[in-house]
């Protein structure tokens, strides 16, 4: 008899994994990788946070054993979370209305709230944005919805395209999911403004749609409260909600998988019971989170001096990317390349969708040693002092010819 795998497929190599793959082999001294999905800093590394660092000491040197953490995690993790959401003067938290899930990542996040949903919206319709982060369709269709998309970038302007947004979102039945980047749209870098998301709470509100935002880049645009406008509004809205957030990219905290997922309901009874239910999402799927990142993050978020140390080293991330957007804008220009390249500055987050075609990337990486995902995307905190005005005679350079 034949084995139970003999008819198993490859399955399609992950593209960024691959680009990653690829450039680790080039042995060009001078090569960049824009491919990735993290920061760096301006030594082409992953920063350890010092705030991170002190929290982890503590935690070190008190040697905690490692019991079981409860089914929805810690509770002072959860709390902070709430906190840095909504504010922690907001009525959603006053009021015992949002219920706050330790998750594994912001992945992790999407995926218990996918499930619930599932269970508790059987028949909606789920919408992401056109393009959205690639794990967005597999992750929802994985947990049994139908995932369409609603229209949101613009290749004219390189940003949003809200009167097509607000047209999809107009369109929808009653009841469907939008899922929605709250800032640091990923891949495109092009977010909605504050007067742009009012229109988007009135259009969910008047329509019944179920809004999910998915925060995962929450202090990279402006800072945590501006950074935090959609769920804010959406609560003061009195609407039903979940939001996912993740600590990957703001604490630097990738691999210890930290995330959350927030649900906020009308009353402090509704929540009490929607917490029940989603806890038995959890307890059969990983049982309980980990104890470690979320025990980090809620030291640094709880202890004022540990809070503000991180606040700065978030804010440096921020600027130092900022300081590359409108630097690599500046040095293209200094080039005279024919194109106007001045939304690299406008858009927000780790990413820019530049316009760049398959081909071009594919000159940048064989000519130069330079690796983009094939749609252009670029991240911007992969550019330091040292490679930035390489990338920009590359990119003249293929642009030209
Ligand atoms: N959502 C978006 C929009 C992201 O860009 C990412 C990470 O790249 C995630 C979710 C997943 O975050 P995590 O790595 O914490 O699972």
């Amino acid at each position: 008899s034949s084995s139970i795998f003999a008819a198993v497929e490859m399955a399609p190599r992950d593209p960024i994994l691959g680009l990653t793959e690829a450039f680790n082999a080039d042995t060009r001294a001078t090569k960049v990788n824009l491919g990735v999905g993290v920061y760096y800093d301006e030594n082409g590394k992953l920063p350890l946070l010092g705030a991170v660092k002190a929290a982890e000491k503590v935690r070190l040197e008190a040697a905690p054993a490692r019991g079981y953490q409860p089914i929805e995690g810690l509770a002072a993790y959860n709390q902070a979370v709430q906190n840095l959401v909504f504010g922690a003067n907001s009525a959603v938290v006053r009021e015992n209305r949002v219920i706050t899930f330790e998750a594994l990542g912001g992945t992790g996040a999407l995926k218990v709230g996918a499930d619930y949903l599932k269970r508790l919206l059987p028949y909606a319709k789920l919408i992401i944005s056109d393009p959205s982060w690639e794990n967005h369709r597999a992750l929802f269709e994985g947990a049994g919805f139908t995932v369409d998309t609603y229209t949101y970038f613009d290749p004219a302007t390189r940003g949003v395209n809200f009167a097509g947004m607000k047209a999809s979102l107009n369109a929808l039945p009653a009841g469907s999911i939008v899922l929605l980047h709250a800032c640091c749209h990923n891949p495109t870098g092009a977010d909605l403004t504050a007067a742009q998301w009012k229109e988007v709470v009135e259009i969910v509100k008047a329509r019944d749609l179920v809004p999910f935002v998915d925060m995962a880049y929450q202090g990279f645009a402006e800072g945590i409260e501006p950074d935090g406008i959609a769920p804010r509004l959406f609560a003061d809205a009195g609407l039903d909600m979940f939001v996912s957030s993740s600590f990957s990219k703001s604490f630097s905290l990738y691999g210890e998988r930290v995330g959350a997922l927030s649900i906020v309901a009308a009353s402090k009874d509704e929540a009490a019971r929607v917490l029940s239910q989603v806890k038995r999402v959890i307890r059969t799927n990983y049982s309980n989170p980990p104890t470690h990142g979320g025990a980090i993050v809620a030291a640094v978020l709880s202890s004022p001096e540990l809070r503000q140390q991180w606040e700065g080293e978030l804010a440096g991330m921020r600027d130092r990317i900022r300081a590359m957007r409108t630097g690599l804008v500046d040095k293209l220009k200094a080039r005279k390349v024919a194109q106007d390249f001045s939304f690299i500055a406008r858009q927000r987050g780790m990413f820019s969708y530049t316009g760049l075609t398959v081909d071009q990337v594919e000159r940048l990486m064989s000519e130069f040693g330079i690796y983009a995902v094939s749609t252009g995307r670029v991240c911007m905190a992969a550019l330091n002092s040292r490679n930035i005005d390489y990338v920009a005679d590359a990119i003249a350079a293929v642009l030209k010819a």
